[in-house]
């Protein structure tokens, strides 16, 4: 008998996790799969950063540190907000977590009574819509369809505010779509939110540094709406840090009070060494972000012109992150063998059994016509690995 909690059984385990899982289990059996489903940088982390770790240690940072993170951390952090988005805040209003992840969830424990509604455009990180059931929040869905660039507008948003709206969670870069706002559009969104001033703005940046089109725009610089922007940040994807966890949340100072009186309670800080290891990437020399920002957007030029010769998938080219994400709706009822292709999830199972390349449904990110492919890969990869999915999708009848 399991007697797991309503909470925890009401809970879907993370896709993205769950299909590298799967492609490590075949490569463990000796199959040459080709993953392309984990989104994460796979380049070292660079070595000035594993320096200044290894100096923790030998310093014997080995104590318990404050909730909310060392304090140079979180001025290293105040700094980095100054000077790259012009963005002003106090040590106090920033607080560190174990990753972006636990950052995120911490808002919505915090801030979430049962019932409230919190908007969530799709496609959406997986992750978003699991913490905030855990929350006992209602999620929201807004949709913006690869038409759309995946972008919602200021009509769609308001019509989705109702009197229990409590947040709204943007993410630009975004992960899955790889769709980026720009400044206008997203002053659009934060006129719509100026109106209803009891929605708290959780606007995840984690993508910032992996742009192509500029400048990174926040919605937070927007003064109407600025005192209920919680901005959502960390080390995991600009400076290749994914295994450290570390991210952290600039909240206005009753939400950072919140989440370390959570957090106080239930994991306390971060780990010393990656708070250390973060405090040097966001001091040291930043010219490591863009050499690989460089990388990334090559790679994107190149999955961008292989899928576009695939038939029927139909390609958009992705602004910022490290994530393609087109339509493959011409293939969902398709069979191979008999068997039938129903959604998505099915055809990412079919590629990674069939053409040994791991990807996500876009099921899992509230996109069912879609499939997620990260190009964090080497170019070699990702040529072997369209060829592969080329092949594959070609004998669906
Ligand atoms: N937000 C988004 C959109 C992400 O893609 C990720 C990546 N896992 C996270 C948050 C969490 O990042 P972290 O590794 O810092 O927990
Ligand atoms: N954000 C990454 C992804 O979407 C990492 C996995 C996860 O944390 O869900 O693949």
């Amino acid at each position: 008998m399991s007697q797991v909690s309503e909470r925890l059984a009401a809970l879907s385990p993370s896709e993205t996790l769950a299909m590298s899982q799967k492609s490590n289990e075949l490569k463990a059996q000796g199959i040459d799969v080709i993953n392309l489903s984990v989104g994460e940088p796979d380049f070292f982390t660079p070595d000035f950063i594993k320096e200044a770790a290894k100096k923790a240690i030998d310093d014997n940072f080995s104590f318990y540190a404050p909730v909310p993170g060392f304090l140079p951390l979180r001025n290293a952090i105040v700094s980095k907000l100054k000077k790259e988005n012009n963005l002003d805040y106090k040590p106090e209003q920033i607080v560190c977590s174990n990753g972006a992840k636990q950052a995120v969830c911490n808002v919505l424990l915090c801030i979430i009574n049962p019932g409230d509604e919190v908007i969530v455009p799709a496609p959406y990180w997986v992750s978003y819509v699991e913490m905030v059931k855990l929350a006992e929040g209602r999620n929201v869905i807004v949709s913006a369809d690869i038409e759309q660039d995946f972008k919602i507008t200021p009509a769609q948003l308001e019509a989705a505010v109702t009197p229990r709206t409590k947040a709204f969670i943007l993410c630009s870069p975004s992960n899955p779509t790889g769709s980026v706002y720009s400044k206008e559009e997203l002053k659009g969104l934060a006129d719509v939110l100026a109106r209803y001033p009891d929605i708290i703005i959780i606007a995840d940046e984690i993508y910032e540094h992996i742009n192509y089109i500029g400048k990174h725009e926040s919605i937070a610089q927007f003064e109407n709406i600025r005192e209920r922007v919680v901005i959502v940040n960390g080390v995991s994807k600009a400076y290749a840090m994914t295994g450290w966890r570390l991210g952290w949340i600039a909240a206005p100072q009753w939400i950072a009070s919140a989440c370390n009186k959570l957090q106080g309670q239930y994991t306390s800080s971060p780990g010393n060494i990656a708070q250390k290891a973060a405090e040097a990437a966001y001091l040291g020399p930043q010219d490591c972000v863009e050499t690989m920002r460089q990388a990334f957007e090559r790679r994107r030029n190149l999955i961008v012109q292989l899928a576009s010769d695939i038939p029927g998938l139909k390609v958009r080219q992705p602004k910022g992150a490290f994530y393609l994400f087109p339509d493959c709706s011409y293939y969902i009822g398709k069979s191979f063998n008999g068997n039938k292709i129903n959604n998505s999830a099915d055809l990412a199972m079919y590629l990674l059994e069939e053409g040994h390349v791991a990807a996500v449904g876009g099921l899992a990110f509230g996109a069912p016509n879609c499939i997620r492919f990260s190009y964090a890969t080497s170019d070699e990869n990702l040529i072997e690995a369209m060829a592969r999915v080329k092949k594959a999708l070609s004998v669906l009848q």
